[in-house]
């Protein structure tokens, strides 16, 4: 039993803050919430004056299997999937490192997340706990086909998702939508598949009871994802060749739908500024903005992984991200919502984590200073419990001793 003391202590509920207050965790998880004292008598005591204590972060879109160095298309010929691993090994370790206790790994071949997930959890590898897409179900030669998931028809689709799901994937990805990365795929603003093609993919998803994820840029696949009843819409950029142009009809119908979106919002977008230009930039965090002042339910995720115009996005720029969204108009309130418990739920892990409430997951992190005054805050990292175990920028200090 321990109890951890701090200055604030933010739930991660809507506008809940308790002032000079203490969490008491039992092994994984966590027994109490509440003010000094509440939680009674502890043989371990950490008191941490000056800081705050909030819920482990959430990135709910990233891909361990990449980075700038390599690009995937080479990468899936030239690189083994052993070292493709330790790869995916280091990034994880980078990314609790920022402060991130669950990520939603949203594609990658071989089924290499799932042996990493699982790595995680048994103490053999540092990161967050993952949740693993596997192959993105995605069209011939479409955008990421060489993760493995290519399927043009029902039955193609079928397939793909139930092997993925019979593999252990903890939700579906499916790319509605062409996109900017694969080489010869479609452009982001044409359509993949059908408003019908996703139907199959989130009927699959629903016989495991998992959710679905939907890479969509174009307008018409926004539509046919919250048509079709998946869970999370990602990018949602309402892309066209002109720009950014976005498209009120169309967010009115996620925001009545409920559908979540994880705009991957990062931290490097200010330093892509310079090769798409300004305007398309501006034109994003507005339509971003638009999104949440329509209703829509957002969520934070990065995409890590994917270097963006030539610039690492890296798994533990996490907090750059947050920033973004705070220099485009966000409440440091709703960032530190739409990071934690909104991306929880989102992700279909919200009975387990993504606040500080008796009976989760032990997954949370203190900070010094204050991330509801200033949202860099999040950067002053002084502990990182993942389940219950501290993470440490050389790993976690009882991988040993706590698992087993
Ligand atoms: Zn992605």
């Amino acid at each position: 039993m321990r109890i951890i003391r701090a200055a604030k202590v933010l739930t991660g509920r809507p506008g809940e803050v308790v002032a000079d207050g203490e969490v008491l965790i039992d092994g994984d998880k966590i027994v109490s919430v509440g003010p000094r004292g509440s939680a009674g008598e502890a043989p371990e005591i950490v008191e941490l004056p000056g800081h705050t204590l909030l819920p482990g972060m959430i990135d709910a879109h990233v891909h361990l299997g990449f980075d700038d160095k390599v690009d995937p298309v080479t990468r899936r010929s030239r690189e083994s999937d052993h070292h493709l691993l330790l790869r995916m090994a280091e990034n994880a370790r980078k990314l609790v490192s920022a402060g991130v206790t669950t990520a939603r790994d949203l594609g990658a071949r071989g089924f290499l997340d799932l042996a990493l997930r699982d790595a995680i959890e048994d103490g053999l590898a540092v990161g967050p706990h993952l949740l693993a897409a596997t192959r993105p179900i995605t069209i011939t030669g479409g955008h990421c086909w060489y993760m493995g998931g290519e399927a043009d028809d029902e039955p193609a689709i079928r397939r793909v998702a139930r092997e993925n799901l019979r593999a252990g994937a903890d939700c579906l990805k499916v790319m509605a939508s062409g996109g900017q990365m694969t080489p010869g795929a479609p452009p982001s603003w044409v359509p993949q598949y059908t408003t019908g093609h996703l139907r199959v993919v989130v009927e699959e998803a629903a016989t495991r009871g998992k959710g679905v994820a939907a890479h969509a840029h174009a307008a018409a696949s926004i539509q046919s994802a919250v048509e079709a009843g998946v869970t999370t819409i990602e990018h949602c950029t309402f892309f066209t060749p002109a720009g950014h142009r976005y498209d009120a009809k169309v967010a009115d119908l996620v925001a009545a739908g409920g559908t979540y979106v994880c705009p991957t919002v990062h931290g490097v977008l200010w330093r892509s500024r310079d090769v798409f230009g300004p305007e398309m930039i501006d034109d994003w965090l507005r339509t971003v903005a638009a999104m949440r002042d329509a209703g829509v339910r957002l969520i934070a995720g990065t995409d890590a992984g994917f270097a963006v115009a030539g610039v690492e996005n890296r798994t533990d720029g996490y907090v750059g991200g947050l920033e973004t969204f705070a220099q485009a108009g966000f409440a440091n309130a709703e960032i530190i919502e739409m990071a934690t418990v909104r991306a929880a739920d989102a992700c279909g892990v919200g009975a387990v984590t993504g606040s500080l409430e008796a009976g989760k997951r032990a997954d949370l992190i203190a900070v010094e200073g204050d991330p509801l005054d200033r949202i860099a805050d999040l950067r002053n990292l002084a502990l990182v419990l993942v389940s219950g175990r501290a993470v440490t920028q050389a790993g976690v200090d009882t991988v040993t001793s706590s698992v087993g």
